[in-house]
């Protein structure tokens, strides 16, 4: 972790800091502790700082996290959730991913809705909250002003993710991708850590599949695409909360996750209109 020189201040960021030390992280607490300290992105340690301080009126009492956000779930996870960047006022508020945020409502509802979540709702980093076998993370770790990052700042993000992969490889059957962004910048990662990535590239779509082998034959590491689950496209019903569950549902098929229940219907998971339970105002995709 980059530290603070005598006198509290921070030092210069290094673009070279995630692939430094992502590479070191022996497992992935050690990772997240690490990640939670990296400044390469001066624009966005900006942004992810000042919306911090600033807050918005609705969370003027919430000490904000400010920081990259790590991803969430158990370390020996079989199915990971791969989505866009924090929110602004959701995980760069409450210092979890997907949490606190309209995206969070529609994706922890529907995964609590094949029971691989053990609440319908994610508020804070305190709530309780579990996975079952299945770990989401992100392809850049602070929020985006607008919700956009750059490339070169998904480029400089690459290391974290690719390390997390890494050592997550021993049990990830099956990869869950939230929206053309992700699905664009985890293809380079894979092809780098071995697997066999077709030429042209798989393109993204909603229920797009792909199943990839490695070098040595290993495999399949099977990818499931999936529509963001953005308030927009929740609210105009590009993404329907069954859309959502069908989609996870059969990532922790080909996962291996014997036989999620389905539990749609129960109080405080979506109604039929697809928005949210339970509304509030923190913020736009993850
Ligand atoms: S986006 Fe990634 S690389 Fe850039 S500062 Fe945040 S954690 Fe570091």
């Amino acid at each position: 972790m980059e530290q603070a020189v005598p006198g509290g201040r921070t030092p210069p960021a290094s673009s070279r800091f995630p692939a430094r030390e992502a590479a070191r992280a022996g497992d992935l607490g050690e990772l997240d502790t690490v990640l939670a300290g990296c400044r390469a992105c001066p624009r966005l340690v900006d942004w992810r700082e000042e919306t911090g301080r600033v807050k918005r009126r609705a969370f003027m009492d919430w000490d904000y996290w400010a920081r990259p956000v790590p991803g969430f779930g158990p370390p020996d996870a079989p199915l990971v959730i791969v989505g866009l960047a924090p929110a602004a006022h959701g995980g760069n508020r409450t210092g979890r991913v997907f949490t606190g945020d309209p995206s969070g409502d529609a994706l922890f509802a529907a995964l609590y809705g094949i029971a691989l979540a053990s609440r319908p709702t994610a508020t804070d980093r305190d709530d309780g909250m579990e996975l079952r076998g299945v770990r989401i993370t992100m392809p850049v770790h602070c929020a985006p002003p607008g919700n956009r990052p750059t490339t070169a700042e998904r480029d400089t993000c690459r290391p974290w993710l690719a390390r997390e992969l890494d050592l997550l490889r021993p049990t990830l059957q099956a990869v869950v991708v939230l929206g053309a962004f992700a699905w664009q910048a985890l293809l380079p990662v894979l092809a780098a850590a071995g697997w066999a990535v077709p030429r042209p590239r798989p393109v993204f779509g909603h229920g797009a599949e792909v199943a990839l082998h490695d070098r040595a034959g290993r495999g399949p590491l099977h990818l499931v695409g999936s529509y963001h689950p953005s308030h927009r496209n929740m609210a105009t019903r590009t993404l329907t909360p069954a859309m959502l569950r069908d989609v996870l549902r059969r990532g922790a098929d080909l996962a291996g996750l014997a036989g999620p229940t389905d539990l749609a219907g129960l109080p405080g998971l979506p109604g039929p209109d697809g928005l949210p339970a339970r509304p509030h105002d923190g913020g736009p995709a993850t």
